[in-house]
């Protein structure tokens, strides 16, 4: 189940009021543009989009504004997939599959990923949080053009 963007813009507003962080209109743009993007965006993507309607913004404050949302659990970082970083903003339980070629994450559920348990070797030592499964492969588009 996806939820709407207009709830997830009223989720956003009320996460900031908790951590009282200010809804300027540049962090509201940032927010409505990373999701807008289903593919996992870099900062620069977002950078691009949001550089329409505030010609101003710098890369440094696209990048810091992201960082504060994964921080406040308004984003996810998306680990291992390349030199640069892409962000999520679904936030609820979901694993990747990731093009080796292309670099196009695509999401997916599945409930015995979901359920996997992890290794008592690291349980005994560390507390696990999440549990993401990244599939590595070659996408659909990719496996039909010949390299
Ligand atoms: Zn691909
Ligand atoms: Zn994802």
């Amino acid at each position: 189940m996806r939820i709407s963007g207009q709830e997830k813009l009223d989720c956003f507003r009320q996460v900031c009021k908790s951590r009282r962080l200010s809804l300027t209109p540049q962090r509201v743009a940032i927010y409505k543009a990373l999701i807008a993007c289903d593919d996992h965006p870099r900062a620069e993507d977002i950078f691009n989009l949001v550089r329409a309607s505030f010609p101003d913004i710098s890369m440094d404050t696209v990048y810091r504004t992201l960082t504060k949302f994964t921080e406040i659990g308004l984003a996810t970082l998306v680990e291992g997939c390349g030199p640069a970083r892409r962000y999520d903003p679904i936030t609820e339980p979901h694993h990747h599959f990731r093009c080796r070629r292309c670099n196009v994450i695509i999401d997916f559920h599945d409930t015995r990923f979901d359920a996997l348990q992890p290794p008592e070797s690291i349980t005994e030592k560390y507390a696990v949080s999440s549990v993401k499964v990244t599939l590595e492969g070659v996408c659909d588009k990719c496996s039909q053009t010949v390299q």
